[in-house]
């Protein structure tokens, strides 16, 4: 483990980089919440430099911890570590193939520069509304581990968002390890697609995921919708989900699907990003394309 020098402008004062999950939860411990986890630092460490969250004594970086910068098949799973970074979710194969949406959403992140160190594990404790990664791996199906002093546990990732920026983990006492998701298998895709204005860097207007099965009658066993920022959290449109299971893989489901998912959701106009009419508009033209894309997907795997 290393201790780097003082921060200059003195937000916190060690930064640590553990090798091991128990020695960051030790650190953690000692300094008894007033240290807090750190992933590649492109939100953090900006926020706090600008004076966004309380200084701390120390900062724990887990991107270096032994295992966990890397992504692996591991029984029904894809499990993607917490050290893992966007760029090396859109260059893997198997995510690129069996969790197209995941790499897609990771794919639009920042730039080269900010997918380099920015992680996924990151994008998802920040539990933005719109994080576009949280997004792709909420359509997927995905889930995070959790570790703290009383151990590791799995949970759905729908079920730690707690508001904006607010999330079940603690990042104070808790690191994030790892996340995983059930890949897609034959009849099975998904996609990804979010609006953004032209010069925009940071926040979607519009960001959306799907995944779809198909059966070999061409209809739709399973569904999920996944959007953002629709509301206080990520949003899973379970609805519009309803609205698909059952029926037929077709432009007017879809049509349909998209209706009931703008009835059931919280559009809002923001001063630099879009008016509310926009956003729908954007749902409108854009969900049944994504579904459409998912659904070619998974036929490619039917044949
Ligand atoms: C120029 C720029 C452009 C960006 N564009 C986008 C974009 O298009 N879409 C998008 O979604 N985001 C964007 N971001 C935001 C950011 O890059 C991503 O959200 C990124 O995934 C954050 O990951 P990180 O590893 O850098 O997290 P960090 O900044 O290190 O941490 C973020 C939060 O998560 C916590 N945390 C991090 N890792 C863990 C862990 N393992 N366990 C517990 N808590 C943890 C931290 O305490 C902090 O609260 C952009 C940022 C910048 C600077």
């Amino acid at each position: 483990m290393t201790v780097m020098a003082q921060a200059s402008i003195n937000r916190w004062q060690n930064y640590y980089t553990p090798a091991t999950v128990a020695e960051a939860l030790g650190i953690l411990a000692r300094h008894d919440g007033e240290a807090r986890v750190v992933g590649g630092g492109t939100d953090l460490l900006v926020e706090t430099r600008r004076g966004m969250h309380k200084p701390v004594t120390a900062m724990v970086d887990v991107t270096h911890i032994d295992g966990l910068g890397e992504i692996s098949l591991e029984g029904d799973y894809i499990v993607i570590g917490c050290g893992v970074t966007h760029s090396q979710i859109i260059r893997n194969e198997s995510i690129t193939e069996h969790g197209t949406c995941l790499a897609e959403s990771c794919g639009v992140i920042g730039g080269p520069q900010v997918r380099n160190v920015g992680t996924l594990a990151g994008n998802v404790a920040h539990a933005l509304p719109a994080g576009d990664g949280t997004i792709g791996l909420l359509a997927l199906g995905g889930e995070i581990e959790v570790t703290d002093a009383d151990g590791a546990r799995w949970m759905p990732l729908q079920e730690s968002f707690r508001g904006p920026g607010k999330s079940f983990v603690d990042r104070y006492r808790q690191v994030l390890t790892r996340l995983r998701f059930r890949p897609t298998g034959p009849g099975e895709g998904s996609a990804h697609h979010r609006v953004m204005r032209p010069q925009g860097l940071c926040l979607p207007i519009i960001s959306m995921g799907v995944r779809v099965a198909l059966d070999a009658a061409n209809v739709i066993s399973e569904a999920r919708i996944s959007m953002g920022p629709v509301g206080p959290v990520p949003h899973l449109a379970e609805p519009a989900m309803e609205v698909l299971v059952g029926g037929p893989a077709t432009g007017s489901q879809f049509a349909k699907a998209t209706e009931v998912a703008l009835q059931t959701v919280k559009l809002r106009t923001s001063k630099y990003r879009a008016t509310r009419e926009y956003r729908e508009q954007m749902v409108r033209t854009f969900l049944p394309v994504i579904l459409e894309r998912a659904v070619a997907r998974a036929r490619r795997g039917l044949s």
